[in-house]
């Protein structure tokens, strides 16, 4: 795997974690710095490397500074002499930290959960040479809210660009590149962009961006922003009025979440296990194995690193631990239809705001094959009960009227006249509205932190599951392998899972 991070060293030292292999550094900036930030610098470096990490000068051809090797030879940094190495290159090689590798360690994972959150995890454990088994109660995955039929990725929208924001642009940039390498363009998924109405009239663009062109730019082109006020052309194709205010999010896609689990528990190291219940967790010493237990108390399956992806379930299995984790339940319901010839004002790209519509999706059904519509959805507090309510209709459809009301118009006979399919889930969500991610490393009764070694969760993913669970995947992943992690640090600070607990709940 090669982890790329490129920018300005500075911020970089203050944002990166984990660990880099190789670092090479620009000798004209560090030309034009001063002897403080100098020392901050090798300070910095030195945290990110490991035992034999690599710093060359950029270009190869020229040379530290001078001054600046002694601050880096008292922090472990010796000259390297590998043939074909720049001059001038140094290895990390402290003699105070052991030289030594870790032992190699039989790598062999269970989670439990396959929906988005455990697939996106055994994939990315998958990815780094580790045998995954991933259980289920029901008998095929995707059998929670990821059985959502199709949803969508899009950014964040809040006036001062929110940390949330930018956790969930990380997210989607994850999970666009696991759906671009895993699924087929047009039938699984389709990067079309979604405009975002905002039906109050206020432009949801964050005021920065609006005043100039300091928004950060998406990661395909530097010259594209990753939002911008909607075109005529664009609020045209959305079938909406020359003068609704929206907002054009061009790194945003429609996806199967179901086709998103399947594609990733695909991987040829990840075995699925379904119709197996786990009902409570147990580990009898710090150094024993994790034990998983059936609701007669029969011991299912023992292992060394279990992650806990069952959605609002992960709560219940926490308990069994005493460990509680606020999880709440958050049910919700869409409706879908087959598209006919007669709607013609249905609009050509996702629509978002107060709920979302996305039409001309490919859908194939026992016989029947086409394209359908989607709208949705409800959400109600307190509730985890996944079934399809008639009553809650009216609702979805006094709601896409106001998100769109060209197509409520189109859609209003098939409402009315029972030509609408339902689909019912719940999601978990957190009072911070993030998931919770990686270790358990602390106890919240006394125990000892070690006694929760080995356990690992990626829950809570809330109404933004596709956005969230591979981001969640791979800075689980990077934690556990002390690579580079996917995200700054503090942001990556806001979905840990140890934030909870010393919190009452
Ligand atoms: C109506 C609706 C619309 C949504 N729209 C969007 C959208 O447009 N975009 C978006 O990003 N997100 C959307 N979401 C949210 C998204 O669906 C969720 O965030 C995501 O599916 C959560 O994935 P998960 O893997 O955490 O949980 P789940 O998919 O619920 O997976 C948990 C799994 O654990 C299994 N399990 C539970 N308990 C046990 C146990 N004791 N033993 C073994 N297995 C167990 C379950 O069977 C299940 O398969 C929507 C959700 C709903 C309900």
């Amino acid at each position: 795997m090669l982890h790329l991070a490129i920018g300005d060293p500075w911020q970089l030292v203050r944002e990166a974690s984990g660990h880099f292999d190789h670092i090479s550094l620009s000798t004209d900036l560090l030309r034009q710095a001063d002897a403080s930030q100098r020392e901050g610098l090798a300070a910095g470096l030195s945290a990110l490397a490991r035992h034999g990490s690599l710093l060359q000068p950029n270009p190869p051809c020229s040379a530290l500074p001078d001054d600046w090797l002694p601050q880096l030879r008292s922090r472990g940094w010796v000259p390297a002499d590998t043939a074909g190495l720049a001059p001038g290159s140094m290895r990390f090689a402290p003699r105070w930290r052991d030289a030594t590798p870790p032992a190699a360690v039989a790598r062999e994972a269970t989670v439990i959960g396959a929906g988005l959150a455990g697939s996106a995890v055994a994939y990315s454990l998958a990815e780094r040479g580790w045998q995954v088994t991933v259980l289920d109660r029901a008998a095929t995955p995707a059998a929670g809210a990821s059985g959502l039929p199709v949803g969508l990725v899009v950014p964040h929208s809040s006036a001062d660009d929110t940390l949330i924001s930018r956790v969930i642009r990380a997210g989607i940039r994850s999970t666009l590149q696991r759906a671009a390498a895993l699924l087929q363009p047009g039938q699984d998924w389709a990067a079309t962009g979604v405009l975002e109405h905002c039906v109050d009239g206020k432009s949801k663009l964050p005021r920065s961006w609006q005043a100039n062109a300091a928004h950060p730019p998406d990661w395909i082109s530097a010259s594209r922003p990753w939002a911008s006020t909607a075109t005529p052309l664009q609020l045209q194709q959305a079938c909406l009025p020359a003068d609704a205010v929206a907002v054009w999010h061009e790194c945003a896609a429609w996806i199967k979440p179901w086709r998103l689990v399947q594609a990733q528990l695909e991987h040829p190291t990840i075995h699925f296990v379904g119709n197996t219940a786990v009902h409570s967790l147990q580990r009898p010493a710090a150094d024993a194995p994790w034990q998983l237990l059936d609701d007669t108390g029969q011991m299912i399956r023992q292992t060394d690193l279990l992650v806990l992806t069952a959605g609002f379930e992960s709560r219940q299995l926490l308990q069994s631990l005493q460990q509680p984790l606020p999880l709440n339940p958050l049910r919700g319901q869409i409706a879908w239809g087959w598209q006919q010839t007669s709607h013609l004002g249905l609009p050509a790209v996702p629509v978002n705001g107060k709920g979302s519509l996305a039409c001309h999706v490919p859908w194939q059904q026992s016989a029947q094959a086409g394209s359908i519509w989607i709208t949705g959805s409800t959400f109600s507090r307190s509730d985890n009960t996944p079934d399809v309510r008639e009553q809650e209709f009216p609702e979805i459809w006094q709601k896409l009227q106001m998100l769109h009301p060209a197509a409520a118009d189109q859609l209003q006979a098939d409402f009315a006249q029972g030509r609408v399919q339902g689909w019912a889930g719940v999601r978990a969500t957190l009072p911070d509205r993030l998931p919770a991610v990686g270790a358990l490393a602390r106890s919240r009764h006394g125990q000892p932190a070690d006694l929760l070694q080995g356990l690992q969760l990626s829950c809570g993913m809330g109404a933004r599951g596709l956005s969230l669970s591979v981001l969640a995947g791979e800075l689980l992943a990077a934690q556990l392998h002390d690579e580079p992690w996917p995200l700054e640090k503090r942001l990556a600070r806001l979905l840990a899972a140890s934030r909870w607990l010393d919190k009452p709940v």
